[in-house]
């Protein structure tokens, strides 16, 4: 079956990406270079990457005066809630809970727009990012470069820490997380009350800001176990990023300038990883990366004009006619989205279990 996505090798599609990858930054380079020796106004697309910047870090100052605590806030919620069930007992409706409910259904909604715009601790690591560069720029090093199947395996250590800390508060250990927790420190350094800053916590704090000057958003990419329980939503398809797979050229540069290092994900595995920053669409070329499923609709639609050529030559040769393709987003393992939907439907109903047999939920016949 001829497929037209599917024309050339992966190597060939690798090599091209990174040959146009190349190519579009010294472009970009070039041009805005040309643009400022010689007077003339920067393109529409430097235009949009400035105004996206600024905007963004205009959001993250609100956020950060505001609502320095809303990550460590959310994030208490899951442990209290953790907690009480360790204790058999109900979990109560406080203004953390709500904040965690508020937070997991925004990024069901929306996508993790909190964690690219306003989480503090997120904006904590782009300050320091910007610092480390500035001072590796004066010092004429280069910036870290993890290689890509090293940083897959890394994206996973934040699922570990979040099963760690949830099962050390069921089992008791609540306590002495917050103690050590780094945003509790950092929480104490917002508020400008160091003397209340647990030893352990700061020492860790301290420590991770060390990574943090040489990764761009290092934490959130590998440790955070906030960004693990987002990254664990199942985004509708509305608010996942897409990249036009048959534009090599106009997505270049995508991955590099992306701060978790993916190009955008559409509905596919790493889309929870999106921390939706907005930096690919302006880095691409014009409608190349955009939001919604789009995209991936225009390509099973070229899938099938590939089919269907092949089944006109095939009546014309008076062969038999190849079977029709399906859709992929109707494979259901091609489908991450509804994977995560079972998935989160089976933690929910295991709460339920939970809940129902530590007798502080009455018995649903759904689970008992
Ligand atoms: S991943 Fe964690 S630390 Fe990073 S922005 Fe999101 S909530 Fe904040
Ligand atoms: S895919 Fe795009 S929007 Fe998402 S984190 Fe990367 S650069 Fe930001």
């Amino acid at each position: 079956m001829s497929d037209i996505a599917d024309a050339t090798t992966p190597a060939q599609r690798d090599a091209r990406s990174a040959a146009g990858d190349a190519g579009d930054v010294k472009a970009n380079r070039a041009e805005d270079g040309t643009a400022r020796r010689s007077g003339q106004q920067v393109s529409p697309r430097k235009r949009r990457h400035s105004f996206v910047r600024w905007t963004r870090l205009g959001v993250q100052l609100v956020f950060l005066l505001l609502s320095p605590q809303a990550f460590s806030t959310a994030f208490s919620a899951a442990r209290s809630i953790m907690v009480s069930l360790g204790k058999g007992e109900a979990i109560e409706m406080t203004g953390f809970t709500i904040t965690l409910v508020a937070l997991l259904v925004h990024t069901i909604v929306f996508g993790r727009f909190f964690c690219g715009y306003a989480c503090a601790f997120g904006t904590l690591g782009d300050v320091l990012f910007q610092l480390g560069d500035a001072i590796r720029r004066k010092l004429r090093l280069r910036s870290l470069r993890v290689p890509d199947k090293v940083e897959d395996v890394l994206r996973l250590l934040k699922y570990l820490v979040l099963a760690a800390l949830l099962a050390g508060s069921f089992l008791g250990a609540g306590s002495i997380i917050s103690s050590a927790s780094p945003w509790t420190a950092f929480g104490h350094l917002t508020s400008l009350s160091l003397g209340s800053m647990g030893i352990a916590g700061g020492i860790i704090l301290l420590v991770l800001m060390v990574p943090m000057l040489l990764k761009e958003r290092v934490f959130c990419e590998f440790l955070c176990p906030l960004g693990a329980l987002f990254s664990l939503m199942p985004i509708i398809p509305r608010s996942n990023r897409h990249r036009n797979p048959h534009d090599l050229a106009g997505s270049a540069g995508c991955k590099r300038a992306c701060p978790v290092r993916i190009y955008p994900p559409g509905e596919g595995r790493w889309m929870g990883e999106c921390i939706q920053c907005d930096r690919c669409e302006c880095v691409a070329r014009p409608g190349c990366v955009t939001l919604g499923p789009a995209l991936q609709r225009a390509e099973e639609a070229l899938r099938h004009q590939g089919f269907a050529c092949e089944a006109r030559a095939a009546c014309a040769s008076g062969s038999q006619r190849p079977a029709a393709p399906r859709p992929s987003s109707y494979l259901f393992w091609h489908d991450y989205r509804t994977l995560r939907v079972a998935a989160l439907a089976l933690v929910l109903l295991g709460l339920l279990w939970l809940g129902g047999t530590l007798n502080y939920l009455p018995a649903s016949p759904l689970v008992s």
